[in-house]
């Protein structure tokens, strides 16, 4: 397997075609170091789903020998995650009736849920949704008040959020940051 390339990030990195295959589109940039990751060249008649796979090699191998503390991190964080995984599918397949076992869990499935959840609705964005949704009358004003807090609800309970996240994320978030550092 060829080495993936990694160098520090310019203006545009020039992204071309390669004579074995097209090159990726787009970047892939590190949060941590800005560094630009390249694929590396490409294995000669890999498949889409070989050069990904490769591609991720790399972006495994620059985490840890870059970042060696986020690393280790992410390491644990994936153990711990795939344990809670397992005992999902575990459970799934009984209904229980005792408390502690239920809320035990809901502690494991909660976390993935914050940390799957693709998209993130800010009270603003909701009521821009609303405003264009109400055609304009002298009530649209009421009708939008009226309607925010019911759609911010039923946001907070499907994305676990607010008044609906549970007290493990909501300690987890806090504690993230609580130790925060910023570029
Ligand atoms: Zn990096």
């Amino acid at each position: 397997m060829s080495q993936p390339t990694i160098k520090a990030r310019s203006p545009k990195p020039p992204i071309t075609d390669s004579p074995r295959g097209p090159a990726f589109e787009g970047l892939t940039v590190c949060r941590l170091c800005n560094a630009v990751i390249g694929p590396g060249v490409p294995i000669i008649g890999a498949s889409p789903t070989e050069r990904i796979q490769q591609f991720v090699i790399a972006l495994y191998r620059h985490l840890a020998e870059q970042h060696r503390k986020e690393s280790d991190r992410k390491e644990q964080t994936a153990m711990y995650l795939a344990a809670a995984i397992r005992d999902l599918v575990t459970l799934q397949h009984y209904t229980t009736d005792d408390s502690v076992l239920a809320a035990a869990i809901d502690a494991a499935r909660a976390p993935v849920h914050a940390m799957t959840r693709k998209y993130a609705l800010t009270d603003e964005q909701l009521q821009a949704l609303i405003a264009e949704a109400i055609p304009a009358s002298p009530f649209s004003k009421a009708i939008e008040d009226a309607a925010m807090p019911i759609a911010r609800k039923i946001r907070d309970l499907l994305s676990e959020q607010g008044e609906f996240e549970h007290p493990a994320v909501k300690a987890a978030r806090e504690a993230s940051q609580g130790s925060v550092i910023t570029s």
